[in-house]
């Protein structure tokens, strides 16, 4: 039967370590099957959160619903959830199955039952036939799938995993980025992830929360967090910005005049709505929204526009990025390449004009 009720429900959780808050009156839903990541810098609290999911942590003070009841008095073992460590804590010493049958035994599931289903789960990670070989055996892709196998034969409602991929150099993490998300459609099992890398979180999930100084500043899907940050800080953190601090000189409905202390003049919009003439500001643009010109006309009819002197040309095949310095104010900019090929000949020391319209300027309280 189909429900509305969400896998997990967190209801203003917040942890006081003495007198420090770190987590502070978080709450939010996962609706079931969703991969929902939580994101953000070292120390924000993101682990903290996921322990008390867990239950190896007490809120100080909230409540925890899993598929709609409380949690918050059930041990670790007796919740419904399941953890990937990011070391992944498989066993050494036991072979393959016996890893991936651990928790059915300490369930007291019987011997033909767990063998069953441990063949089961390793034929869905794409493991089959691998229960008797030793844990060394294996390749870190592999032992990631065996970690996973091992929380999933258990059937939690919620599975967290605590940067499982952060040990994984980074041709596999790229790799199992992609697996990953599969695995969970696959099982159509509720993940719960945290992570400090954003394009982890950007290519997995479904929804991911942004999170900073034990707040969520921002939820929404990865396209709503990357085109339409609420936050200065969203916007720095969820992919790559230009930034600078200006003061606002005029506005006009929603567009706004910026000048910064080097003089330079900024067109943008205040996108989130409050700000008036005079605030400090932070003004954000991403390098793929400024466009390049080999003439002055080419960028002209743009609200923002100047002429730039190249001062390194930073090669990554599609991803590949100039950075200018702007002959009149001095200021530091990112561009990426467009795919083209056009501007593949510039050089440190080029001079070229850029340009970019004031709708791809987001603006926010300093
Ligand atoms: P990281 O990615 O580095 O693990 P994080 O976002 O997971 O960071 P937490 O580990 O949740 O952050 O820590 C949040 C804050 O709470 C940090 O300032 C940390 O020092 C503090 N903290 C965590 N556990 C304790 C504890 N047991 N006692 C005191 N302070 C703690």
């Amino acid at each position: 039967m189909l429900t509305d009720v969400p896998d997990l429900q967190c209801r203003s959780i917040s942890k006081s370590f003495a007198d420090f808050n770190a987590v502070k009156d978080v709450s939010f839903d996962v609706p079931q099957g969703t991969f929902f990541s939580i994101l953000g810098p070292s120390g924000c609290g993101k682990t903290t959160l996921l322990r008390m999911i867990a239950g190896f942590q007490k809120p100080t003070s909230g409540d925890l619903l899993i598929k709609g009841k409380s949690v918050i008095d059930v041990p670790p073992n007796k919740r419904p959830v399941s953890m990937v460590f990011q070391h992944l804590a498989l066993f050494p010493m036991m072979n393959i199955g016996t890893n991936v049958g651990f928790g059915l035994r300490q369930r007291g599931v019987n011997r033909s039952d767990i063998e069953k289903q441990v063949k089961r789960v390793l034929e869905r990670v794409g493991l089959a036939g691998v229960a008797e070989r030793p844990i060394s055996s294996l390749s870190g892709g592999q032992k990631q799938r065996v970690a996973i196998a091992r929380c999933m034969v258990l059937e939690p409602d919620v599975l967290l995993l605590d940067e499982p991929l952060g040990a994984l150099d980074l041709k596999l993490r790229e790799h199992m980025k992609i697996e990953l998300k599969q695995l969970q459609s696959e099982f159509n099992t509720t993940f719960v992830y945290i992570t400090h890398d954003q394009s982890e979180a950007l290519v997995m999930s479904d929804k991911i929360a942004v999170m900073n100084n034990g707040e969520f500043e921002q939820t929404g899907t990865a396209k709503e967090l990357y085109y339409e940050p609420k936050t200065a800080f969203v916007a720095g953190f969820v992919g790559e910005a230009n930034r600078f601090a200006a003061t606002i000189k005029s506005k006009s409905a929603d567009a706004l005049e910026m000048a910064t202390a080097q003089g330079q003049v900024l067109h943008g919009t205040d996108a989130v709505g409050g700000l008036k003439v005079g605030d400090t500001v932070n003004v954000f643009v991403r390098p793929e929204a400024v466009r390049l010109s080999r003439k002055a006309e080419g960028v002209s009819g743009l609200s923002n526009a100047g002429q730039g002197k190249v001062e390194n040309v930073l090669f990554n095949g599609a991803n590949s990025q100039l950075i200018l310095r702007d002959e009149l104010t001095g200021a530091e900019m990112s561009v990426a390449l467009p795919q083209t090929g056009e501007f593949r000949d510039l050089s440190r020391g080029n001079l070229i004009h850029f340009g970019w319209e004031y709708l791809q300027t987001r603006v926010y309280t300093a």
